[in-house]
């Protein structure tokens, strides 16, 4: 059953019960006061008979009677005189012999309500001596006709109330029901995978269920956003690998089947064998880079302070002399004493920058190296002066296999793996690496230790 149809009979049928039961409460209630009314006026009058009665000799009770049954008579009221025998009788309706004279005590007043032939009688009797009995009766159907008057009364008010209540109990169930319905229709969408879902929000259990169902749709929205991100980059990871390493293995097959079938001279030989080993050290590069890639994952590394001058005295020794060489200078400018990691991969994260930088940049430009400590963090920055990045690079650069400049990078041995193995190392490390860069001013790289 709709619950909109259980709120609807929930108001209407205990509505009804009530208002049935009420209805009853007031009739009979009413109907009671009317007859008790009405017995006590029959013995009012009986009394007042009773009083004439007393004030004359028994003899002349039959007359007395009679002169007062006119008189009351107009009142509806009827007389029935009985000593030793019925002596007076003026009621049409009761037969005397149905009065059980033995029931009546003296100095009380017995009234019955019955009804003959679907007459209503009150009859009340009294007995006035040893043997002597006054009866009056009166028809009281008046009483029972209001009875039945208020009973099509409340009918019809039960009835108009009852179609008032229903307009009402459909208006409520309807308004309560109508936020389930559209989170219903809301649900059904976000089944379908729709996820644009914007319930209004309120103070009540509704409103506050429709703020978590909004909620939980945008969180399932950014869940199923990044699984899907998730599986597009393992895809381009997989698309960029198989490529990488079929390129050097394509040119390994080609020298190797050069070398089979052509009748070459000893320095060609080399030349071609020469080509092999390249080509072989760069599968060997790149697969050494992948595996520092998963090391993140499955490896524990060793953390300890490193001492930064140390550092910095080998990685002048390995850049220097090439920096000079290509024309460019290499600034070092460190005021850290320590940092706490692993010195090797912290080496490699440093030198992977300033390969990048040399890479990039011209001659006559210079590459910085700065190490420093601002706000409680330790920094290690590599600014070049090169072509610089743009805002769209930047944020695909850190992807593995990724190359801005691919033709440059792959001559300079690059296989887009330098920057993702410095972002995990600084991961690995609870730091972070921040890229800088302007179009044609230069890039600053910068590796911030917690
Ligand atoms: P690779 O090992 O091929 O150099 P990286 O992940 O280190 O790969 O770098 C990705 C790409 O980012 C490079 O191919 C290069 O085009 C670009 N890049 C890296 N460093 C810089 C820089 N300092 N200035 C401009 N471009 C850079």
């Amino acid at each position: 059953m709709k619950l909109s149809l259980k709120i609807f009979l929930g108001i209407c049928i205990p509505s009804i019960i009530v208002a049935m039961i009420i209805s009853i409460i007031v009739i009979n209630r009413n109907h009671e006061t009317n007859i008790e009314a009405e017995r006590q006026n029959l013995i009012q009058n009986l009394k007042s008979i009773e009083r004439n009665l007393n004030n004359v000799d028994e003899s002349y009770g039959k007359q007395i009677i009679q002169l007062m049954s006119n008189n009351y008579s107009s009142k509806n009221i009827h007389i029935i005189y009985y000593y030793d025998t019925v002596e007076y009788n003026n009621s049409e309706s009761i037969n005397p012999n149905m009065i059980d004279y033995s029931n009546v005590q003296n100095s009380e007043y017995y009234v019955e309500i019955k009804n003959i032939d679907n007459n209503h009688f009150s009859i009340a009797t009294s007995k006035l001596d040893n043997n002597r009995y006054v009866t009056v009766e009166k028809n009281i159907n008046e009483v029972f006709d209001k009875r039945k008057e208020l009973i099509y009364n409340c009918i019809y008010i039960i009835a108009i109330s009852m179609i008032i209540i229903a307009i009402i109990a459909y208006i409520i169930s309807k308004t309560l029901t109508r936020p389930l319905e559209r989170m219903k229709k809301e649900m059904t969408k976000l089944s379908k995978g729709d996820y644009n879902i914007n319930l209004k929000e309120g103070h009540d259990e509704f409103g506050r269920l429709a703020k978590n169902f909004n909620n939980m749709s945008k969180e399932l929205e950014k869940r199923n956003n990044e699984l899907v991100e998730y599986a597009n980059s393992k895809q381009i990871f997989i698309d960029n690998l198989s490529h990488e390493m079929n390129t050097p293995l394509t040119s390994i097959q080609g020298y190797a089947e050069l070398m089979q079938k052509a009748n070459l001279n000893e320095e060609q030989k080399q030349k071609y064998l020469k080509y092999i080993q390249d080509e072989g050290k760069r599968i060997q590069d790149m697969y050494k880079k992948l595996l520092l890639l998963s090391y993140k994952k499955n490896t524990d590394f060793e953390k300890k302070d490193i001492e930064m001058n140390k550092v910095f005295a080998e990685i002048e020794d390995t850049f220097k002399e090439r920096i000079n060489n290509a024309g460019m200078e290499l600034i070092i400018n460190n005021q850290l004493s320590t940092i706490y990691g692993d010195e090797t991969l912290i080496i490699m994260s440093i030198s992977n920058l300033i390969k990048n930088a040399m890479n990039v940049s011209d001659k006559n430009t210079k590459i910085m190296v700065n190490a420093f400590n601002m706000n409680n963090k330790k920094y290690v920055q590599v600014v070049d002066q090169g072509p610089g990045i743009s805002e769209e690079n930047i944020k695909k650069i850190t992807e593995p296999f990724y190359r801005v400049d691919k033709v440059r990078s792959r001559k300079n041995g690059g296989a887009g793996l330098g920057l993702s193995i410095c972002k995990s190392i600084m991961e690995m490390h609870g730091g972070k690496l921040i890229i800088e860069s302007e179009i044609g001013k230069g890039s600053i790289f910068t590796l911030e230790f917690n």
